[in-house]
């Protein structure tokens, strides 16, 4: 008996406890880090970009190196209690970030990006896009010879670039896992463009033949959603 009426004191107290307590999402913000990255869905089959880049590349590329990316960052966010709510913020404060949460906080974002802004027969740009384009680069032809040389003259793994840089565009490119976000770099503005030079990004299928790489990804451009970024 005295059993019985115990329990049923905890339970009374339990229902009571919980009609009484804040949402737990709200708590939930209490005792988790305020920020997250989280990978994006692939927008298209890994073979889809096939012949300009391979299914297994993409495969070990998305399900491999950019997972990883995602967990050792939020890993890190976690560990380090770092308290940024959001990514710009995140990155306009790298100087002050370990190098864990800079390089992995930097291939989260740089790679979610990187699949948008490709898609299968991506074509040329058009309006606005290529009249900023043309505007600034004299042309089409010319700004992708300044975008690939920057690709070719990055030494060792990083990134390519296009930002817009207040109302002018720039080319050039990022070591390791920095952007154009960062406070660290020296190429500064909002990402348009980007490609991974990184050779994760193409040695199986191109081996030492970055260049070819590189003229092969023209092809699968997604310049709808390099126009999008411009606004
Ligand atoms: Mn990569």
């Amino acid at each position: 008996m005295e059993t019985i009426n115990r329990r049923k004191f905890v339970k009374q107290t339990l229902t009571a406890t919980a009609a009484l307590a804040v949402p737990a999402s709200a708590f939930a913000e209490l005792i988790t880090p305020a920020l997250q990255f989280s990978q994006v869905a692939l927008p298209y089959a890994a073979n889809a970009l096939e012949p300009n880049i391979d299914a297994l590349t993409m495969e070990i590329h998305y399900g491999k190196h950019h997972t990883a990316y995602i967990k050792n960052v939020n890993d890190a966010i976690a560990a380090e209690a770092i308290n940024f709510a959001t990514e710009k913020d995140f990155f306009a404060n790298t100087s002050k970030l370990s190098a864990k949460a800079r390089n992995n906080g930097g291939g989260a974002w740089n790679h979610n990006f990187f699949w948008q802004v490709m898609k299968p027969n991506g074509g040329a740009p058009t309006g606005k896009i290529a009249d900023a384009i043309n505007g600034t680069f004299g042309s089409v032809d010319k700004f992708k010879e300044q975008f690939t040389q920057a690709a070719m003259t990055r030494f060792g793994s990083g990134w390519a670039w296009l930002v817009k840089d207040g109302n002018t565009l720039k080319v050039g490119s990022t070591p390791n896992q920095d952007n154009p976000m960062m406070d660290v770099s020296d190429l500064k503005g909002t990402p348009l463009l980007a490609l991974d030079v990184w050779e994760h990004a193409y040695y199986l299928k191109y081996q030492n033949k970055r260049n070819e790489y590189v003229a092969n990804w023209w092809n699968v451009v997604n310049w709808d959603e390099v126009a999008k970024r411009l606004n």
